[in-house]
């Protein structure tokens, strides 16, 4: 067998945790979750989950592990197509004014980098104002 078990009867005959100071490993653990991990401490060895589950407890479910991955990889998109539609009318904005840039504001670093940069911002819509009462002027109206 290759891997951590993935089911029941592959747990049943699976050796959990071995390594060169525990060639034999652990037999499963009947009752509890199936999930071979290591624990996040110094010199830990892989061992079995000791939740109880019939297969998997919550935290090592891998249907539930990859809903939550889908669900977050949800919110990602949802947030780059936000991101997108953002740049792209700021991008217009910079086109029709003939100046500036669409500025992106990293939030990672509040400290490093601060203080004034000899430049002003301007909101999309105040733009957008802006350019349609210069057409009107030019039009005469
Ligand atoms: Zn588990």
């Amino acid at each position: 067998m290759r891997g951590p078990p993935q089911t029941l009867k592959e747990a049943q005959s699976y050796r959990y945790g071995k390594w060169a100071g525990n060639p034999q490993g652990r037999s499963y653990c009947a009752g509890n979750c199936i999930a071979e991990f290591v624990p996040n401490e110094r010199g830990a060895t892989a061992r079995q989950c000791n939740r109880k589950a019939i297969t998997w407890c919550s935290s090592h479910d891998p249907e539930r592990i990859a809903q939550q991955q889908q669900a977050r990889n949800e919110v990602y998109e949802t947030h780059q197509a936000q991101q997108d539609r953002i740049y792209k009318r700021g991008q217009d904005l910079v086109r029709r004014l003939g100046v500036g840039r669409v500025h992106y504001e990293s939030r990672s670093r509040p400290f490093l980098g601060s203080g004034y940069r000899q430049e002003i911002c301007l909101p999309f819509e105040f733009v957008e104002d802006y350019l349609k009462k210069e057409y009107l002027k030019k039009e005469g109206r």
